[in-house]
């Protein structure tokens, strides 16, 4: 009886052995066998089929194949030369295969991303206005450009939501944003990415070239957005691809060479906006033997490009020009020097004059533009938006209950001073961080400060920041 009972003891604990190292597996990575990488770094593996607990990468197996191959090698003969039972039977061989790798070399397995859940459900799209208005949450002014994109962005996910290839096929709504730098360009596709949770991929028109050439292949525009789907080709079809800085990209005038990196990466480009199926290479720029190769069509995928395009407004202003001053009415040939927001009168004419090919113009029907940020634009910047940078501030020292307040006048020093940089908001942050950095590290000293206040003074080095004591008056700093 009780001979009963320890054994069932033993057994009880042999489960709850074997339990444990089971949910211990789960917890980490399979490494391979022969070159020791995790199954993060070298994919899947195959375990071995006499001890589960011995896997090899794909890599390592192709390899150990070929070479069987080439040496006229008998894969089976070897494993019928092989005993396995002696194998397990020689001294600490056992333990071995059970577990081939020691703790100390295991990788925990990362837990898996929790799954956002989308705040537009792509099969349901919201109206324009609808769409807008989440972007209004972020984005301050450029009224038009958030309009234009809401609606081409409603056009373009009713298009992939329909799917039809009857006589009547919708047009794809790539889009082409003509801004100054710092108008808010990457930030309207990043934030419209963001709400409608579709993988989104940035790139430089400068870093491609013609395939072949130094520089990444223009299909390696396509892997990133892969990339950013965690190489789902299904979500990577549906996703965005923001091409900036697209007008360096345009035709050189004079040039008898080959144009590697302007009229040819135009072309490239050409299929990929159209819609067709592209290989492209998994987690690399350019193709090689090394890398597997996956087919993703880029039919539903949304292209923005965008750009400052500096001389078009010199373009506009000539063909404006031109236009006035013939015949008896002629105009005086200045009359369009201080002109409001000229660049809202481009044309695809100008665009071409510019060095944008036809066909890669055709392909970007919806043309717009973004305006420059005035001061007003950039007060409203700092205070207003849903994560204004203000506010990240005040929650950060909030952290360390102190409340962090800014003056009027302080917010617009902060304004005027980065409108004399001319990188439109992106000057903000530097602006921000460069005095923000004495209050971060010397407020945390003292437990008693209750408030800081940022003044005019201090931003323009005339004076300090008023700082307020637990219970007491005001104090400013020098
Ligand atoms: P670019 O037009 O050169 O692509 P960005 O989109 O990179 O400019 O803008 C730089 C930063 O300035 C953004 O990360 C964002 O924080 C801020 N910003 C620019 N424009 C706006 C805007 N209209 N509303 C709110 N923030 C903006």
């Amino acid at each position: 009886m009780s001979d009963d009972i320890k054994k069932d003891e033993v057994l009880d604990q042999s489960s709850d052995k074997n339990k444990d190292q089971s949910s211990d597996k789960k917890q980490y990575e399979d490494i391979c066998y022969i070159c020791r990488r995790p199954e993060s770094k070298a994919g899947k593996m195959i375990h071995l089929p006499m001890n589960n607990s011995i896997c090899i990468c794909s890599d390592c197996m192709q390899k150990s194949l070929d070479a069987m191959n080439n040496s006229h090698f008998n894969y089976s003969d070897m494993m019928n030369q092989i005993n396995f039972q002696d194998l397990f039977n020689m001294p600490g061989m056992g333990q071995m295969m059970e577990d081939p790798v020691p703790k100390s070399q295991k990788i925990k397995k990362r837990k898996p991303k929790e799954e956002q859940k989308p705040m537009i459900d792509l099969k349901n799209i919201p109206a324009p206005h609808k769409i807008k208005a989440q972007l209004d949450d972020y984005v301050i002014g450029q009224e038009r450009a958030k309009k234009v994109m809401s609606v081409a962005v409603y056009n373009h996910y009713k298009r992939v939501a329909t799917n039809t290839m009857d006589d009547i096929e919708i047009e794809k709504s790539n889009m082409l944003m003509i801004g100054p730098t710092g108008s808010g360009k990457t930030y309207l596709v990043r934030t419209l990415a963001k709400l409608l949770n579709v993988p989104l991929a940035i790139t430089d028109a400068t870093s491609l070239t013609e395939a072949g050439y130094i520089g990444d292949d223009i299909e390696s525009v396509v892997s990133k957005l892969l990339a950013a789907a965690d190489n789902d080709v299904e979500k990577a079809e549906q996703g965005i691809i923001f091409i900036d800085e697209i007008d360096k990209i345009a035709k050189k005038k004079n040039t008898t060479s080959r144009d590697v990196s302007g009229e040819s990466v135009q072309q490239g480009l050409l299929k990929l906006l159209e819609g067709s199926d592209v290989e492209v290479p998994v987690g690399a720029s350019s193709k090689n033997a090394m890398v597997p190769l996956v087919t993703v069509n880029t039919r539903n995928i949304l292209f923005i490009c965008g750009g400052a395009f500096p001389d078009l407004e010199n373009i506009i202003k000539e063909r404006l020009n031109k236009k006035s001053s013939m015949g008896f009415g002629a105009d005086l040939s200045d009359k369009y020097d201080h002109v409001e927001n000229l660049m809202d009168q481009v044309t695809v004419d100008d665009l071409r004059e510019f060095g944008m090919i036809p066909e890669f113009i055709g392909r970007l029907p919806i043309i717009f533009t973004l305006q420059g940020l005035d001061k007003d634009m950039l007060v409203k910047i700092l205070k207003e938006p849903k994560n204004a940078i203000l506010k990240q501030y005040q929650k950060l020292l909030a952290l360390d209950e102190v409340d962090l307040r800014f003056d009027d006048g302080a917010i617009e020093a902060i304004a005027e001073k980065a409108i004399q940089k001319k990188t439109g908001a992106r000057a903000l942050r530097s602006i921000i961080e460069d005095f923000m950095l004495d209050i971060m590290y010397e407020i945390p000293k003292d437990d008693n400060i209750g408030s800081v206040t940022i003044t005019r003074d201090y931003i323009e080095h005339t004076g300090g920041p008023v700082i307020q004591m637990r219970g007491v008056g005001a104090i400013e700093q020098k």
